[in-house]
């Protein structure tokens, strides 16, 4: 039964009884039975309706006091006999009230937990709502990362720097309408570190930011080496960036630290347009967006360092092997249009093996490390050279043709010849053979332009070593005509 319906049918059979006692009332009936009449009311509303509430309560016996009180009015009652009923009235209900605050659920104890009970359905009520907003936001987290899934789907297969700058790019013009952005990361060598800038939408080559050195741009070195995220609203007004804004004008940006083992590597900066700030959904995203591209560029850089540390022979520190043939590869495949001349020389060691065998391999290690800076001290930077494989060296000469190469490298035969190598009191004198051919005339692809080279430093080799020995075509395809037979014997040419 609920309690509405409690109250109103008791509601119903108090106006009974009030109307029937108002009517033995009129019949003059001793006023004792009235008197009777209210007690069992009183009785009724505790004992029978055991469910009733305070509020139900004062509302029945509120009701019923006002009825017996106005049919006595209208029925003529002595004010005291009135006077009396009303206190009698109140007395009985105050008692009977009392009784039943003893008796039942409403006792000290049964309050006082419910009032625990009620605290800590409050205290349940606040973390539901703490909980629920909990939810929103992830939630909200989810959604921004299906949001920026696609991009991380593109980032999956891409290992290169400039591919996935280039997909950033791409992805924030579309989401967030600006591509411009300014990534600098720390390059590191054997001893120095050096910093690399990529850019786009700044015209940044002829002021002082292309060759920026971190120190020289506090503002800059603040957020490379910050571990967070930082969003910047006003920038143009903003103090603590208005160096910035001198290079980058811009409404607002939002710059990610790139962090490896706790240290900064680098530092992405995307820029809104100078005059329309970013789309809100930015803000929503940025911290998703923050760790993404740290992730993605975290591993590009690494793959940057890799890729820098197999391009560098580990014992002469020049260009390895692997990284010459690259080289040699992407210079012979250009079209045909721009392809430019490039003398190629292999040179090895004379009798490295018997120098190993008298004053021991570390020696020999020592050979040719210092051997390769004296080749590398007598070469521009239009060279490219690198250790070929155990003694053996190569360099490519951009631009010039074999003549001139060929006095290049009759310096650094002379160079090595005179030269004193001395480590551990051991004083050895060495020289080197080389070998030279010419792209495209001696090979127009990089097996025989090298197999050419290699040919002409055997001859080298075999007619006395020490010396420079230029490959020659025709002297081989006339050879090849009289002999018929295809000896490496006397075909070249000495320079
Ligand atoms: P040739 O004049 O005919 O070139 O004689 P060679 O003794 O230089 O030629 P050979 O190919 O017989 O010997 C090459 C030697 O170079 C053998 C090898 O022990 C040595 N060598 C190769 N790589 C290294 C290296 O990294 N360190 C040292 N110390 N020796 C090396
Ligand atoms: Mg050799
Ligand atoms: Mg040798």
């Amino acid at each position: 039964m609920n309690q509405r319906f409690l109250v109103k049918t008791t509601t119903k059979v108090l106006l009974l009884i009030a109307c029937l006692s108002a009517f033995l009332d009129v019949l003059k009936i001793h006023r004792g039975i009235i008197f009777v009449y209210s007690v069992l009311l009183v009785l009724f509303i505790f004992f029978f309706i055991k469910k009733i509430n305070l509020k139900a309560f004062i509302l029945l016996s509120g009701c019923n006091l006002i009825l017996f009180t106005g049919f006595k009015i209208i029925n003529g009652i002595e004010i005291k006999n009135l006077i009396f009923f009303i206190v009698t009235y109140l007395f009985l209900l105050m008692l009977f009230y009392l009784i039943y605050l003893r008796r039942s659920s409403f006792s000290k104890e049964k309050f006082k937990k419910e009032k625990g009970f009620i605290t800590k359905l409050m205290v349940l009520k606040a973390a539901k709502t703490k909980i629920n907003r909990k939810v929103d936001n992830v939630d909200r987290g989810i959604e921004d990362i299906l949001n920026i899934y696609d991009l991380n789907k593109e980032f999956e297969k891409i290992q290169k720097l400039e591919d996935a700058l280039k997909v950033f790019s791409q992805f924030f013009k579309d989401r967030y309408d600006t591509d411009r952005y300014f990534f600098i990361f720390k390059k590191e060598d054997e001893s120095d570190v050096s910093f690399e800038k990529v850019s786009n939408g700044f015209n940044l080559e002829h002021s002082k930011i292309s060759s920026i050195n971190l120190k020289n741009l506090k503002e800059l070195e603040q957020l490379f080496y910050s571990d967070k995220t930082v969003f910047c609203k006003d920038f143009r007004k903003s103090k603590k960036y208005h160096q910035l804004y001198v290079y980058f004008p811009a409404a607002e940006f939002v710059s990610i630290p790139i962090i490896s083992e706790d240290l900064g590597v680098g530092l992405y900066i995307l820029f809104s347009n100078p005059t329309k700030p970013f789309p809100r959904t930015l803000r929503k995203e940025r911290d998703t967006l923050a760790q993404l591209i740290n992730g993605i560029l975290r591993k590009t850089l690494l793959y940057v360092k890799m890729e820098r540390l197999s391009e560098i022979d580990g014992l002469t520190k020049i260009y390895s092997r692997g990284y010459f043939n690259k080289i040699l590869e992407e210079l012979i495949s250009v079209d045909q249009k721009e392809q430019k001349c490039f003398s190629l020389s292999i040179f090895d060691i004379d009798f490295f093996k018997s120098c190993n065998d008298n004053y021991g391999h570390q020696f020999g290690d020592y050979v040719l490390r210092k051997l390769s800076d004296l080749v590398t001290r007598s070469l521009t930077d239009k060279e490219i050279f690198a250790r070929y494989g155990g003694e053996e060296f190569i360099i490519i000469f951009l631009g010039l043709t074999k003549k001139y190469a060929g006095k290049i490298l009759e310096d650094i035969r002379k160079t090595i010849e005179d030269y004193e190598f001395n480590a551990d009191r051991n004083f050895v004198k060495l020289t080197v053979s080389f070998g030279l051919s010419q792209f495209p005339e001696d090979g127009a692809d990089s097996k025989t332009i090298l197999k050419n080279a290699d040919q002409a430093l055997y001859t080298a080799k075999n007619t006395g070593r020490n010396r420079v020995v230029v490959f020659d075509r025709d002297a081989r395809d006339e050879m090849d005509k009289k002999t018929k037979k295809n000896t490496r014997q006397g075909l070249e040419r000495d320079l």
